[in-house]
């Protein structure tokens, strides 16, 4: 066959409807206009309806990672203690940030398919009063593991110097993220994730706690000045050129996620993701989060026994056009994970599983055709 028409159907990027797209190949506009300050007032007002919170929320032209570091260089000093608790890759990515930083890390480090531990943070807390953050990924993309970032925020919200930094760039759209009544200081996400938008553009949620953090913080910074963008944002506008086809999008993509609604919008991942693992199951393949904490916004899952992800993968994309994603680091070829986060509807899921059926079938893998359809039809059957 010649034609073979694309899935785009990884946890980021992800796929972008076609009103965002329109919407951003509009002529380029200056962004010291009126015309650009209303747009930032609604994308404003909108960002705080996804992320939960009266908090103002800042942009800046980055990807994730950019939040990420924003976070670390404006909120602490140097020899600052904080406690990462980390079970994946962009876990470990905050690690290298505090690290690069020059703070005292306590490291929570866990296996990839455990769940953080309450109990060990109340337990870090307790032993190092000075504790002055807590940093933890709310949706593990590397391996579609939750945590329990309510109970944890609870342990830190009447600590008057301690705040709760959350990378919730796979988390925001996906799953429950309550930023004012769990109590998070910062909460970050990305535009090519739950935002349903092109890579380049970063979104924080800053607290008053958090605020007064930045005040005491004394590690250099310039392009990611917090205290720039809050000038900056009350005004309707960013200190340095903006994203702005993508700021743009973002407005859009705000009116489709307020139109969904918060809650029908999770309640929509959380289908899609049962459908997946229903169906995955139901081929006789394991998946690799643990029942306690399996978010919504993306499915790994282990290869069979003697078979490779990169080889799933590979004949996925290259003869059906199909992208779904390997594991990371040490599960790279081992595990393969199928995305479902932003613009994903049913039968994106029929979709990718009936072409994972097809690779499994070509690689010799043994099982019932049809099988993953058929549950995960059920699911959306609500049998
Ligand atoms: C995508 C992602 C990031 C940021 O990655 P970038 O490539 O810099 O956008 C950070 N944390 C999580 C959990 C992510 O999924």
């Amino acid at each position: 066959m010649s034609l073979n028409k694309s899935y785009l159907m990884t946890p980021g990027p992800t796929p972008v409807p076609a009103d965002i797209l329109l919407s951003m190949a509009r002529p380029i506009i200056h962004h010291r206009t009126a015309e650009f300050e209303d747009t930032v007032r609604e994308v404003r007002a909108g960002l705080q309806y996804v992320f939960n919170t009266e908090n103002d929320i800042l942009l800046f032209a980055s990807s994730g990672t950019g939040a990420m570091e924003s976070s670390i260089v404006n909120c602490f000093c140097v020899g600052d203690q904080v406690i990462i608790a980390r079970n994946g890759k962009f876990g470990d990515r905050e690690k290298q940030i505090a690290d690069t930083y020059g703070l005292k890390v306590i490291d929570l480090q866990y296996a990839w398919d455990e769940v953080v531990q309450v109990s060990d943070i109340a337990r870090e807390l307790e032993a190092n009063p000075e504790v002055r953050g807590v940093i933890v990924t709310q949706s593990e993309t590397s391996t579609g593991v939750l945590n329990p970032v309510k109970e944890i925020a609870a342990l830190v919200k009447d600590r008057p110097d301690t705040i709760i930094i959350i990378d919730s760039i796979t988390g925001i759209g996906a799953v429950e993220c309550e930023t004012d009544d769990w109590g998070l200081d910062v909460v970050m996400t990305g535009s090519q994730k739950g935002l349903m938008l092109p890579p380049g553009l970063a979104a924080v949620s800053v607290s008053e706690k958090a605020w007064r953090a930045v005040e005491r913080s004394t590690i250099p910074k310039f392009y990611f000045d917090w205290k720039k963008y809050q000038s900056n944002i009350e005004k309707n506008t960013t200190p340095f050129t903006p994203a702005l086809t993508l700021i743009q999008g973002l407005n859009e993509a705000l009116k489709m996620m307020r139109a969904e609604g918060r809650e029908d919008m999770i309640a929509r991942h959380s289908l899609l993701a049962e459908a997946t693992r229903q169906g995955v199951e139901a081929l006789g393949l394991k998946l690799f989060a643990p029942p306690e904490g399996r978010g919504s916004a993306v499915t790994p899952v282990w290869a069979p026994e003697g078979f490779s992800a990169g080889d799933i993968v590979k004949i996925m994309k290259e003869d059906y056009g199909v992208t779904i994603t390997n594991g990371q680091d040490d599960y790279k070829n081992r595990i393969f994970r199928i995305g479902h986060l932003g613009y994903f509807g049913m039968f994106d899921i029929i979709t990718t599983l009936t072409a994972l059926e097809m690779a499994l079938t070509k690689l010799g893998y043994d099982f019932e055709q049809g099988a993953s359809i058929k549950a995960a039809e059920s699911v959306f059957l609500g049998a």
